[in-house]
């Protein structure tokens, strides 16, 4: 089976990337891949995570949602956009016509970044440093080659700067949701659209 191939380096950064290089294949199912980013250590956050929230739904599918991490209530139940941010998003489907049978979702981050409250036991959400979202991006580009979608909706900046690189920078809503960007894809083949849904 082919594997992802990876430069030596000293850079931890590398060395981050190699370890999440080595886990996968080129040519893996969705289970395997899920199964195997289960055990990720790659970068710091599976040590306060409870679990790998790994992306769900159709595949190959039509649309795929990017989001930035999973939150608290995904990160207990280990599937993505379950929470509140879910139920706005699953809203804003049924609103806009979209067969959620046609969908997959997932996050550029696939373990919940936190800190604890400072009264009480809530766990705050916590931005992932542009390491930790470099680090995860091979589990988001294996996800991509087997679920090929036509169009990628990146929901926010994270998002976005994972995909495009850590310039991007989000435009007020009603100029980004129509920022679309045709781009050949990883066969270089044929023609992806890419979405941009930025919201703040
Ligand atoms: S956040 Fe991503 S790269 Fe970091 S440990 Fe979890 S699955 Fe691995």
């Amino acid at each position: 089976m082919k594997r992802i191939p990876f430069r030596k380096s000293s850079s931890s950064r590398a060395n981050v990337n190699r370890e999440a290089g080595n886990l996968m294949a080129i040519g893996k199912t969705l289970p395997a891949l899920r199964r195997e980013a289960a055990t990720c250590k790659a970068c710091d956050l599976w040590k306060t995570g409870t679990q790998t929230v790994f992306g769900e739904g159709a595949s190959p599918a039509r649309i795929m949602f990017v989001g930035e991490q999973p939150g608290d209530q995904e990160d207990r139940e280990g599937h993505p956009f379950v929470g509140p941010a879910g139920k706005i998003l699953h809203s804003a489907m049924h609103d806009a016509g979209i067969d959620e049978s046609e969908i997959y979702v997932t996050n550029v981050v696939k373990h919940f970044k936190w800190s604890p409250a400072e009264r009480g036991k809530r766990r705050i959400h916590k931005k992932p440093r542009y390491s930790e979202i470099h680090a995860c991006r091979p589990w988001l580009d294996a996800e991509l080659r087997v679920v090929r979608p036509q169009v990628l909706v990146c929901l926010g900046a994270s998002a976005a700067q994972s995909l495009l690189g850590k310039r991007f920078q989000c435009q007020p809503p009603a100029r980004a949701i129509r920022r679309i960007i045709a781009r050949p894809d990883r066969d270089g083949n044929s023609t992806s659209f890419v979405h941009f849904a930025c919201t703040r």
